[in-house]
């Protein structure tokens, strides 16, 4: 039984169903259509892409779907997927090894098992973190009872989320000095903060999602707790209803340049004797847990909400193999998408990019990057294979991102925050309220980043003004200028 076990090998195998794993299948799939391919999920949805769409050279849109995981092998007959856990990988050996033991053979393998959120207070029962579908679920069961939250962070996920719940009194409590850091600096914020407590203009939006069922619906009650589903795709706020108790629409205040001291329990809180903060328009009532944060506010909610981003995943791979190790947890890959360890590829939020990068791109653990660093590396698995030469895809010569905040369309060019550029730059601005807001970075003329919020209409002209690197200083003043046709002047 043991011998028949140990008979699989695959030439590619696969693990994790997400963005990048996901998209690493069907890249290699239609690449290699003759050859079997192993693809290890734990979690019973994969994550595929849908409506992809270009929208320039380095912009691309599309929709995240999650699907039952059988429906990969029926768009991908040659791909093999097996809802399982990987416990072990012995990479010297060519193993791996799932949860009932079963062991598989590989000759390349890429790791695509995504992030683990960096929840704060773990384990504490009124502290939740948000990630998959079943975290979501989780969250809105709660929500539906609850009169207030306290959201920690200030990325994507706790800004969306602030943005979407209603009928529920936040407190967004926020390392930085301005909301949405992680994306936008702090003139953007401003731009964004009259849309924290405006109402919500509620109209009847399709859904974009096919609806399965999910995790929580198909998971065995003892693997609910072990499983680790995909993190959720840039829509996964849009349709869900995030509503409280309340009969309020938006009602935020948001605490800047805080962490949190200590959570307290009700009874811990009173044997404090201390205060609970009030605020103008909150209700003040007894709540089941109390936060205490460094600036010596005290709030209490009904529970709180960590979104404080990922670590890569990368424990159970780690165990048996010397894999080099980024400072931010991920495992390094060269531009072949290589980890140090022989045969071993990784992508998505799992990898940390080790090559030297491109003046206008970096690395963010973002869905767009997962499906191109997924689809690349299956180019050199197949590359390595026929022993030919991959070059580094031209997704990889510039930043690009499109997303929605606050309602607004969100796209981000280069190094939009100026990132790495130490004040060696200058920024122009122009903003209407309420409509639009642009920012354009640039050193000695040329245009390094922008963010573009809003219709603009002008992402495809930035993005040709930083991938050409033209001097700009003589249009330095009209390049703004909303009566200038830009893409007209620079044809
Ligand atoms: P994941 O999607 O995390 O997939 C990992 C896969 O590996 C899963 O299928 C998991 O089951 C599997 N796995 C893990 N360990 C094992 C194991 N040992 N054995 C077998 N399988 C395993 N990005 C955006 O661009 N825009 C957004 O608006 C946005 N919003 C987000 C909102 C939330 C709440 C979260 C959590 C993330 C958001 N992101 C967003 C980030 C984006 O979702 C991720 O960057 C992207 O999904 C990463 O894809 P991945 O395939 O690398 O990892």
């Amino acid at each position: 039984m043991m011998a028949e076990k140990m008979n699989d090998t695959f030439q590619f195998a696969i693990i994790g169903g997400g963005i990048a794993g996901v998209s690493c299948a069907e890249m290699l799939s239609s690449l290699c259509p003759e050859v079997d391919i192993l693809l290890v999920t734990a979690s019973p949805l994969i994550k595929a892409i849908a409506n992809y769409k270009k929208i320039s050279k380095t912009l691309e849109e599309f929709d995240v779907e999650e699907r039952p995981w059988m429906s990969m092998q029926q768009d991908c007959p040659n791909v093999k997927v097996i809802q399982t856990e990987v416990t072990s990988l012995v990479a010297e050996a060519h193993t791996m090894t799932v949860r009932d033991g079963q062991t598989y053979n590989y000759k390349q393998i890429c790791i695509c098992s995504g992030g683990l959120p960096k929840v704060i207070a773990k384990d504490h029962q009124y502290v939740l973190g948000i990630r998959d579908t079943q975290s979501v679920k989780e969250f809105q069961k709660h929500l539906h009872h609850a009169r207030r939250i306290l959201v920690i962070g200030n990325g994507g996920i706790a800004t969306e989320l602030v943005y979407e719940v209603q009928g529920c009194e936040v407190i967004w409590a926020i390392k930085d000095k301005s909301i949405s850091s992680a994306f936008v600096d702090a003139g953007a914020a401003q731009f964004f903060l009259p849309k924290l407590n405006a109402d919500k203009e509620e109209g009847n939006k399709p859904s974009k999602r096919h609806e399965y069922t999910t995790e929580d619906d198909i998971l065995p009650e003892d693997l609910k707790e072990q499983t680790l589903g995909g993190a959720l795709g840039p829509d996964w706020s849009e349709n869900l209803k995030m509503t409280g108790q309340q009969e309020i629409s938006h009602q935020v205040h948001v605490e800047y340049r805080v962490e949190v001291k200590v959570i307290y329990t009700a009874e811990e809180f009173v044997a404090t004797e201390m205060t609970e903060s009030t605020l103008p328009g909150f209700i003040q009532d007894k709540w089941p847990v109390y936060v205490e944060l460094t600036n010596g506010q005290l709030y209490g909610c009904d529970f709180v909400v960590s979104a404080t981003g990922v670590v890569p995943n990368t424990h159970p791979f780690t165990k048996n193999n010397q894999f080099s190790i980024s400072a931010d947890g991920g495992l390094l890959i060269n531009e072949k998408m290589e980890t140090s360890v022989v045969d071993v590829y990784a992508a998505g939020d799992v990898c940390s990019a080790n090559w030297t990068h491109s003046p206008h791109w970096m690395q963010m653990r973002l869905w767009t990057q997962a499906r191109q660093m997924g689809a690349y590396t299956a180019q050199c698995m197949v590359a390595k294979v026929r022993n030919e030469v991959v070059s580094l895809d031209f997704c990889f010569e510039m930043f690009a991102h499109v997303t929605k905040f606050f309602g607004f369309k969100v796209i981000l060019l280069g190094k939009f925050n100026a990132q790495g550029l130490e004040g060696d730059h200058e920024l122009l601005l122009r903003m209407t309220k309420g409509k639009e807001y642009i920012k354009v970075v640039l050193r000695n003329g040329t245009m390094q980043g922008a963010v573009l919020i809003g219709e603009t209409e002008l992402e495809e002209t930035f993005e040709n003004l930083i991938l050409n690197q033209i001097d700009l200083t003589p249009f330095k003043d009209d390049l703004l200028d909303p009566n200038i046709d830009l893409e007209d002047f620079f044809d």
